[in-house]
């Protein structure tokens, strides 16, 4: 029955998935993951979210028995009998059952489609707002699936209007729950260069604006900033445009961040029709 998911060997319908509950996924929070959108049937940059989920896996010391080769075919068939023409895929590879309930074992592999809502036109259009939260994410250059303190704060930060956070420790700020950020102070665009998830629609983001400076970045350089923006598989490029109680600049989405917008969309369609 639909949906289908891949789950440790075999195509299954994705309510018969099944985890054992001692897995250190969920005793430890030890698991890596990866998102990508799937548009036209086909996975947007599926190459560059195959090669980031395969090193997750290593360096976390997580045995994956399946080569990209491998994986690919896999996502086709689940977007096949999925009918998945447009929406997410989560590929899940668990820390597995450990004789010690700690050390990285051999775990499990999950895959599955979901319907996937980007951010509302409204949203896109006035900018939504961030709050800064003083941390820094362990590991953070591993997909890892802990979002505990994210998770936590998300009861909170609807009721206070907020989209998201912004982390930043010692003054200095690093990304979003789950986006990486870019600042824009006199036509120069900044994004933050440590303890950061490289994510694939910065690296994306990047190239489209050309010249970008990979840097350290203080917290107080984004309430100056002119413009600022944060970039994730399920959000594309949205502007913010308050952090905290301030407004960005006039509060109003700017023209490089709306400018990046509309070439990210006409990349993607590029890259749909290639
Ligand atoms: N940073 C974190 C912590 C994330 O979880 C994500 C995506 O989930 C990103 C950044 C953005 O990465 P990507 O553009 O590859 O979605």
């Amino acid at each position: 029955m639909k949906p289908f998911c891949f789950a440790k060997d075999k195509i299954i319908s994705s309510h018969e998935a099944s985890c054992h509950p001692l897995d250190i996924g969920l005793i430890r929070g030890y698991a890596i993951f990866d998102f990508f959108r799937t548009v036209n049937y086909q996975g947007l940059f599926l190459e560059e979210y195959l090669e980031r989920f395969t090193q997750s896996a290593k360096m976390a010391f997580l045995p994956l028995d399946f080569e990209k080769e491998a994986l690919k075919e896999i996502i086709t068939t689940l977007i096949e009998k999925n009918d998945h023409a447009k929406g997410g895929i989560r590929m899940l590879l668990t820390g597995g059952i450990s004789p010690n309930h700690f050390l990285p074992a051999k775990g499990d592999l999950y895959i599955f489609c979901e319907p996937l809502q980007l951010p509302s036109e409204e949203k896109y259009a006035r900018g939504v707002k961030l709050l800064s939260v003083d941390y820094v994410r362990p590991i953070p250059t591993i997909k890892t699936t802990n979002y505990t303190l994210p998770c936590l704060l998300s009861v909170d930060w609807k009721t206070a209007g907020a989209e998201d956070v912004l982390y930043h420790h010692q003054g200095v700020i690093s990304e979003s729950s789950r986006s990486n950020v870019f600042i824009v102070k006199d036509g120069i665009i900044s994004t933050p260069k440590s303890n950061i998830l490289l994510g694939i629609t910065r690296r994306h983001t990047m190239e489209l604006a050309r010249e970008v400076q990979v840097r350290d970045i203080a917290l107080k350089e984004v309430f100056e900033a002119d413009e600022v923006f944060i970039t994730s598989t399920t959000k594309r490029i949205l502007p913010i445009t308050q952090l905290d109680d301030q407004e960005i600049a006039d509060g109003k989405v700017g023209s490089l961040t709306r400018s990046l917008m509309n070439q990210f969309e006409a990349m993607e369609k590029e890259e749909v029709m290639a």
